[in-house]
């Protein structure tokens, strides 16, 4: 039987990663557009297959519910469907379809020997885990761990003005109901870094995620003929911010290698003419250290640089600070839960950070988690590269079935 399993996740995985595919290998699945719209229903009929029983939640997190006993809570299985625009296959995807085979083969198990189950089974897609069209990122998870507020999620808007809540209803996905009531958690993803294939280790077991600080910075200036306006009269709203860009970047240098990841992301500006000087430049920071120290200077250090492009660009900016936290542990017993599952099968392991967040970082926070991480080829991720070997996925699927045997039987 187990064969089969492995064959059916491997072509499951194929048929997964057909919808929303791109030319260069990837996928294009951003929340609530027309990948992730075709993949979610291509989903749902597969949990309904699998033998569960699909319903929604108000901000559209989507739960394949394999229900062995009415009275019990779930254990959830969840990563995300969402993806970045020309993303890789296996980002969330990879973990989601694992929680969902896993979740069915568990529940043969429990059909052929018997056994009595202390918990239920519920299979979790996070609505828009991603943030790159609605933010914040970790947006499903989020708003059911109640550290973002439903109508707030709700009235987030992509870049072309719609909100998340005009997104659901064009999607009307349903039934909705009271999202279940869940006791333990456990996701498994990709590494998206290089510390498993360095090591040639097959799993992680996660014990931390990297503190991060990210701020949405506006820079005001002056529109104005990009001709007739006088250099000295200049309020360049765009000379502003890449004065910020390009010392954002050197910012890490101040640092040891891998201390200290900063980045600058999704820039707009107005009126973006080409004729015209801008008068408003918006954009991310993204900050990520494991230390809070590091993150603390390098935050002081921001603030000097905006200072310092203020002068020179005769311009104001504005730092919004969007998400903050510090280095973020798991729980002990989900680490030692998860590496007795590992020993026992025999698969080689350690314990491994996360840099990025996960839906997980937002579940721990709520119940006792189990958080696993595969090897991602060179380490890449939000890129149509990404990859991941079958006997790495598998080997995954198999750890993260007995994990969740742990979850409900004991
Ligand atoms: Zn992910």
């Amino acid at each position: 039987m187990n064969q089969d399993w492995n064959e059916r996740f491997l072509n499951d995985f194929e048929a997964l990663s057909a919808n929303g595919a791109t030319s260069g290998g990837g996928v294009e699945r951003q929340a609530a557009s027309g990948g992730d719209l075709k993949n979610r229903q291509w989903f749902e009929e597969l949990l309904k297959e699998l033998g569960a029983t699909v319903t929604y939640d108000e901000i559209g997190n989507q739960f394949g519910l394999f229900e062995f006993d009415p009275a019990l809570p779930f254990v959830g299985l969840g990563s995300h469907l969402d993806s970045q625009p020309l993303a890789g296959r296996y980002d969330g995807a990879y973990g989601v379809l694992a929680g969902a085979h896993a979740a069915a083969r568990l529940a043969e198990r429990i059909n052929s020997t018997g056994e009595k189950p202390l918990r239920n089974l519920v299979v979790i897609n996070w609505f828009n885990e991603e943030g790159s069209r609605f933010a914040p990122s970790m947006m499903g998870s989020s708003v059911f761990s109640g550290k973002l507020e439903l109508q707030t999620a709700l009235q987030s808007t992509d870049l072309a003005g719609t909100t998340v809540k005009e997104a659901i209803a064009q999607a009307a996905w349903g039934p909705v109901k009271t999202a279940p009531e869940i006791s333990e958690y456990a996701e498994i993803h990709v590494e998206q870094g290089k510390e498993l294939e360095k090591s040639g280790n097959q799993i992680g077991l996660v014990t931390a995620t990297w503190g991060a600080r990210k701020f949405q910075l506006t820079v005001k200036g002056e529109q104005g003929h990009t001709g007739s306006t006088l250099m000295a009269d200049r309020k360049d709203a765009l000379f502003g911010a890449s004065l910020v860009i390009a010392s954002v970047r050197r910012l890490t240098d101040n640092y040891q290698p891998g201390e200290l990841q900063a980045s600058v992301l999704q820039l707009t500006l107005e009126p973006n003419s080409p004729v015209t000087i801008a008068r408003e430049v918006k954009f991310n920071v993204d900050l990520r250290s494991p230390s809070s120290e590091v993150l603390e200077s390098a935050q002081q250090e921001l603030d000097s640089i905006i200072l310092a492009a203020e002068d020179e660009s005769k311009t104001s900016i504005l730092k919004e600070q969007t998400h903050h936290w510090d280095l973020n542990p798991y729980p002990r017993d989900g680490v030692e839960l998860s590496r007795q599952v590992v020993e026992e099968l025999g698969i080689s392991h350690q314990e491994i950070f996360t840099v990025a967040g996960h839906d997980s970082t937002n579940m721990k926070d709520l119940v006792s988690t189990v958080m696993l991480f595969v090897p991602s080829k060179d380490g890449i991720s939000h890129n149509e590269a990404e990859y991941t070997s079958p006997e790495d996925c598998l080997a995954g699927v198999k750890v993260f079935t007995e994990v969740a045997a742990k979850l409900i039987f004991s």
